[in-house]
């Protein structure tokens, strides 16, 4: 084990030495007049990085798990139709928490690999005529299978079929690393956290939140105490919290907002475009697959990548953390044994990546992988070399 190597699993992320220090402050009273300072400014800034001027921002103490419980609970009833697609083991376990509150989950499946199936909700909501369905739950990056879906293109299917249903997106493994549109894509409800994209530790689920969204909040039945949105936004007007907030969290947050607009939002998703990039010109150099199906669906803050035919993705993940103390994601579900996974988002940089690049070439050499040792680094070297050159230029 190693407390100086990065982590190449897809959150929680590596945390920047800035936000370290900035959540090492001291208990504070959160009912002293200066709390509201620090806090209604960041649920205000956290709005740009969800892309919403209308919407709102609530967050809980909590993991992002939480944040799907929120989303659900104060906008449903039990026994309300929601419309799903499953792809891998987070929409999965979305899934399954909506069936564990006694939602009618209208499950539509498709193979891990590919994205939420646009084409096919629109068949659903066009069929469903009585409007049943009262929500849509999309995944706008699995981080299972590393495929980022087209949230853009749900929202044309409810809209083609004019249907009032809610649009929920898991954006826990995107936010702050991707492109996020929550006015311009419509969706009512988003789920983050703090330990991906925020580059914070776990403990803040983060959610932007529609008007829409906030209309269902008296209508909806489904019990909840922790995470009533009514609580939260009454005490959030007051400047305050419903209970006890993470302290050290928001004031993480605060200092996670300023880094990400001091480098700039869209030069934050390019520095991901260009990560990305780089580990898939390593996987290709190294003859691997990716799980995602097509070039549209690669997610740029986490590749699966099959292993060859006979090999074992969880000896290469033991052996690269036993011998180089190197942590990469194991494959999940159905992916487990035949896929690993390079989370490649937050605070890294491309020499980091480099790094890790390095790392699992060794552990493949060490298990007789049939791969040249250097060749998938000088793919990402070559690929870095050229893309920054490229951004440098359009900086000039
Ligand atoms: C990490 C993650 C979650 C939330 O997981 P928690 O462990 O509860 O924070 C949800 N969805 C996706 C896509 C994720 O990557």
């Amino acid at each position: 084990m190693s407390d100086q190597n990065p982590v190449f699993i897809p959150g929680p992320t590596n945390i920047p030495d800035r936000l370290r220090l900035a959540m090492q402050v001291q208990t504070r009273d959160h009912r002293a007049p200066d709390f509201v300072e620090t806090f209604a400014p960041v649920l205000e800034d956290t709005k740009r990085v969800f892309g919403t001027t209308s919407g709102r921002v609530i967050t809980f103490p909590s993991s992002g798990t939480g944040g799907w419980e929120a989303a659900i609970s104060n906008t449903l009833s039990a026994g309300d139709t929601v419309l799903v697609a499953r792809y891998g083991m987070f929409s999965h376990r979305w899934i399954d928490m909506c069936q564990r509150h006694g939602l009618d989950v209208q499950i539509i499946e498709c193979d891990w690999g590919a994205g939420a199936p646009a084409a096919r909700f629109a068949e659903a909501l066009n069929a469903d005529k009585a409007h049943k369905i009262k929500a849509v739950l999309v995944t706008h990056n699995e981080t299972a299978t590393g495929v980022v879906s087209d949230i853009g293109a749900v929202r044309r299917a409810l809209d083609g079929a004019g249907h009032p249903a809610l649009l929920m997106v898991d954006c826990v493994s995107s936010l702050a690393s991707m492109p996020f549109e929550l006015d311009a894509w419509g969706v009512d409800i988003a789920v983050a956290g703090s330990q991906k994209g925020f580059m914070l530790a776990t403990g803040m689920a983060i959610l932007g939140v529609s008007e829409k969204a906030l209309d269902h909040m008296e209508s909806a039945k489904l019990p909840r105490t922790f995470f009533d949105f009514r609580d939260m936004l009454a005490a959030n007007a007051k400047g305050g919290f419903p209970y006890t907030p993470p302290l050290q969290l928001i004031y993480g947050m605060r200092e996670s907002l300023k880094m990400l607009f001091e480098e700039g939002l869209d030069n934050v998703y390019a520095r991901h475009t260009r990560l990305a990039g780089g580990v898939r010109a390593a996987v290709n150099a190294w003859g691997m697959g990716l799980v995602a199906q097509s070039p549209e669906l690669y997610s740029d803050t986490v590749s699966a990548i099959y292993v060859p035919k006979g090999f074992d993705s969880n000896a290469l993940t033991e052996h690269a953390f036993s011998a180089y103390g190197l942590s990469f994601g194991v494959g999940l579900g159905q992916m487990n044994g035949c896929a690993f996974r390079i989370g490649h988002l937050g605070m890294l940089t491309d020499v980091m990546v480099l790094s890790g690049l390095a790392g699992i070439e060794m552990a493949m050499a060490d298990l007789d992988y049939p791969v040249t040792l250097g060749a998938g680094v000088a793919a990402a070297q070559r690929h870095f070399r050229v893309t920054r050159t490229a951004a440098l230029k359009s900086a000039a």
